[in-house]
């Protein structure tokens, strides 16, 4: 099927980069109206044209209207309010108290908050409004220009932005460039004062290299395999709801999605039951009907998941398993009778709506299959057991943390949201998102007073001033 987006033409990328870093120089983009007016636009943009959005994400992915609400309409609102709010609080200027120095005895000390200049994001598929447009609030915010570069694969929805975009934004200040592997790559080229990239870890670290030959800083917000580890002492069919949840929301397409299951051996059996009276509950006896269910976004992505559940080596079917390639559907499955090391599925991030579990005898066991593999960007504990969940969390490392439930932690934007080693660098989300947008530029005023005080420290040094 053809594309319904239009991709930037490269040529035009020196143009964009040039007139946005000069806009920055101008100040403009610094003035406090400046940033309040455009948030608001970017809030009309998003309000005015919901209906829009949720056909596009529909057409994208089949992403169910309360999903989309909940996955990219909502939290994108709720940012920009967030920023409508706080951002005088968030700009001022702090007020840093001088240690005693004669020499200085003059000084007051501020740290100012300025922009960092041109910021360039790269944003993702699997939420395209959440993980392009949050990130443009925060450096809207902070004051910056910026170019956003929407993800090509969820086509429908980065074809309206771009069609609405300049319609509410300034587009000397802020531009949409759109594209694949080359005009990312002649993007890439350029000089940012920042770039901030949602996407794989493969891509991340391209991302990273070419930022590193203009010593540009970087956000990573990358991906892994998130482990879920249920211990003994749980109620088991809620466990079994909140990791179904934290599996199938988005067709199983989020960076935080519950990637597999720990748990203790005693509990299999019970938790495989439950699991399957759950996806009969929430998506009936035939899902691919339910309206509540998303598909792969791409053939590409379900050939993926579709060779991992297909491989001799992935372990034994216990639930779902169909799939049907024409509509980019697979059914809610969940796998066991897994080898560790062996299956492929317990490779790459599954990325899909297929589940599997694994058991343990002992913590250290569980602790040990997570410590193989890189830090993920969340981890989830399900236990009661209070002295487990903190043996857990002291031996193992993690972007993030939930206990007792999957995916909200992401949802709760008064916590930093972010990765670390290979699930990223740095992080976002509501002030922290301020922060990563913003340079603290260390400012000292001095008075031309008491120059004989503070000429102590001019040669010739004397025995005498030596001393002071
Ligand atoms: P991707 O990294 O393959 O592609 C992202 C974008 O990078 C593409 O749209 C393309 O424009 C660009 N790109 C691709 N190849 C490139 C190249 N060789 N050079 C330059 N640019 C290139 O990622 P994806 O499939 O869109 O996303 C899936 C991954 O993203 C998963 O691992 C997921 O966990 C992760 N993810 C992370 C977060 C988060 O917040 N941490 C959110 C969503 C997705």
């Amino acid at each position: 099927m053809a594309t319904p987006l239009e991709y930037s033409s490269i040529e035009t990328i020196e143009d964009s980069v040039s007139c946005l870093r000069g806009a920055f120089i101008s100040g403009k983009s610094r003035l406090v109206t400046w940033r309040k007016y455009y948030i608001q636009r970017l809030y009309d943009l998003v309000k005015e044209n919901e209906d829009r959005f949720y056909d596009a994400l529909a057409k994208d992915m089949k992403k169910p209207r309360l999903e989309a609400f909940i996955g990219d309409i909502s939290p994108v609102l709720e940012e920009c309010v967030y920023y409508l709010d706080n951002i005088d609080n968030l700009m001022k200027d702090k007020k840093v108290k001088a240690r005693s120095r004669v020499t200085n005895a003059t000084a007051t000390n501020v740290i100012r908050k300025d922009a960092l200049g041109l910021v360039l994001i790269f944003g993702a598929w699997n939420f395209p409004l959440q993980l392009t447009l949050i990130p443009l609030v925060g450096a809207i915010a902070a004051g910056n220009t910026v170019i956003i570069k929407p993800s090509e694969i969820s086509a429908y929805t980065s074809a309206l932005l771009t069609e609405l975009f300049p319609l509410y934004m300034d587009s000397n200040m802020y531009r949409i460039v759109n594209g694949g592997v080359d005009e990312s790559t002649a993007l890439l080229t350029h000089h940012f004062d920042h770039i901030f990239y949602t996407g794989s870890t493969r891509v991340g670290k391209i991302v990273m290299t070419a930022a590193a030959k203009h010593l540009t800083p970087v956000t990573l917000e990358l991906g892994g395999k998130c482990p879920a580890i249920v211990t003994e002492d749980v109620d088991i069919d809620t466990v079994a709801q909140r990791i179904a949840f934290g599996k199938f929301y988005n067709g199983g397409q989020a960076c935080v999605a519950a990637d597999y299951v720990l748990i203790h051996e005693s509990q299999l059996d019970a938790f495989i039951a439950s699991f399957g009276r759950t996806i009969k509950k929430w998506f009936g006896d035939n899902p691919q009907n339910s309206q509540d269910f998303a598909r792969m976004i791409s053939d590409t992505h379900f050939d993926h998941v579709a060779r991992l559940v297909n491989s001799r080596e992935s372990g034994d079917i216990v639930i779902g398993g169909g799939m049907d390639r024409d509509e980019k559907y697979i059914a809610p499955t969940l796998i066991t009778n897994l080898d560790y090391s062996e299956s492929v599925l317990m490779g790459d991030e599954i990325f899909g709506p297929v589940l599997p579990v694994l058991t343990f005898k002992k913590i250290r066991d569980a602790v040990n299959y997570v410590n193989k593999k890189h830090a993920p960007l969340a981890l989830y504990i399900f236990s009661k057991n209070q002295k487990a969940i903190d043996r857990i969390l002291t031996t193992t490392q993690s972007g993030g943390v939930l206990i007792n439930d999957t995916l909200m932690h992401q949802a709760e934007y008064a916590l930093p949201f972010g990765g670390i080693g290979h699930s990223g660098m740095g992080n976002y989300h509501g002030a922290k998102s301020f922060d990563t947008f913003t340079h603290e530029r260390s400012i000292m005023v001095k008075k031309q007073r008491l120059e004989s005080l503070m000429g102590v420290r001019y040669p010739p040094y004397t025995a005498k001033n030596l001393s002071l």
